[in-house]
């Protein structure tokens, strides 16, 4: 069903974004990659995807803490593709401190691009999915776009905006064949959480093995993380014909995270 679609992921040069990438080419889409990567780098990536399936692919270097350059990802996709049937917006960053102690600038970045970049890719979007009755809009939120955690300030009130957003735009095009969701990860290991996890065991003075199992036992129940595959195969089926009444939602999948 997803064959010959075209699939914009934002964030996809890495982690969580490249699982969903490698995903939705497996599955035949044509496929947009972006993110923050050097032109020899990105040339490597497409031509890895390439080999991975016979459709089209290619990278736009969009930063996405730029309005402008959101935009821009979603018309020189149309403009190359025609069209954007699936819009997966996932890139994301994190910064943890105290909020008393948090930098205005990392607020800024964080607000820009885990909560802005998904109005305008999709505010870019829409118009075409509604004149075509049909599209898919994935937003990645997370575990905090439903639960707070401290020191993560900017990070929980990017993704509860991300959540609202998802409703509100499931809301405004339900019954025009176009849905919206968010899907909300506990621990995935990826660059993101690496970084929190080396922090957290050079600060404490302990082992990277046993940082990596407190941040575990604190949080998700089932004391592994998610992986960057099982939240590409949810994406695929947000946006397969079984999940056409599915729309508005925040799914958790986080091993029992937000069940406590
Ligand atoms: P990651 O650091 O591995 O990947 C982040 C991606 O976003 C990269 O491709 C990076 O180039 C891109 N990016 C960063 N800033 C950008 C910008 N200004 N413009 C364009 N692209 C930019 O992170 P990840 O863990 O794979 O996270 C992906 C998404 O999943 C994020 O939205 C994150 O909040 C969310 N998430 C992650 C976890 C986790 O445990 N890793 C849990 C819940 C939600």
């Amino acid at each position: 069903m997803l064959n010959g679609k075209t699939a914009v992921v934002t964030g996809s040069t890495s982690g969580i974004g490249l699982a969903i990438a490698e995903a939705f080419a497996a599955a035949g889409c044509r496929i947009v990659l972006n993110g923050i990567l050097s032109s020899e780098k990105a040339e490597e990536l497409v031509q890895r995807f390439g080999k991975l399936s016979g459709a089209e692919c290619f990278f736009h270097p969009a930063d996405l803490a730029d309005p402008e350059q959101c935009t821009a990802l979603i018309r020189d996709t149309e403009a190359r593709f025609g069209t954007v049937d699936i819009l997966i917006n996932n890139a994301g960053v994190q910064h943890v401190a105290p909020v008393e102690q948090f930098p205005v600038e990392q607020w800024n970045a964080i607000l820009a691009i885990n909560l802005s970049a998904a109005f305008h890719t999709i505010r870019a979007a829409l118009p075409h999915m509604q004149k075509r009755d049909s599209g898919r809009i994935v937003n990645i939120a997370s575990v905090h776009g439903l639960v707070a955690s401290v020191d993560k300030s900017a990070y929980v009130a990017a993704k509860h905006g991300l959540v609202g957003l998802t409703k509100v735009v499931a809301l405004e095009n339900a019954g025009k064949g176009i849905t919206c969701n968010a899907i909300c990860p506990g621990f995935v290991l990826t660059p993101l959480v690496q970084k929190q996890i080396d922090d957290s065991a050079a600060r404490e003075e302990i082992s990277v093995e046993q940082a990596t199992r407190k941040l575990l036992e604190r949080k998700q129940p089932s004391e592994r993380f998610v992986s960057a595959e099982e939240i590409a195969a949810l994406a695929i089926f947000l946006c397969s014909e079984a999940a056409s009444s599915i729309t508005g939602a925040a799914l958790p999948i986080d091993g029992g995270w937000t069940a406590q």
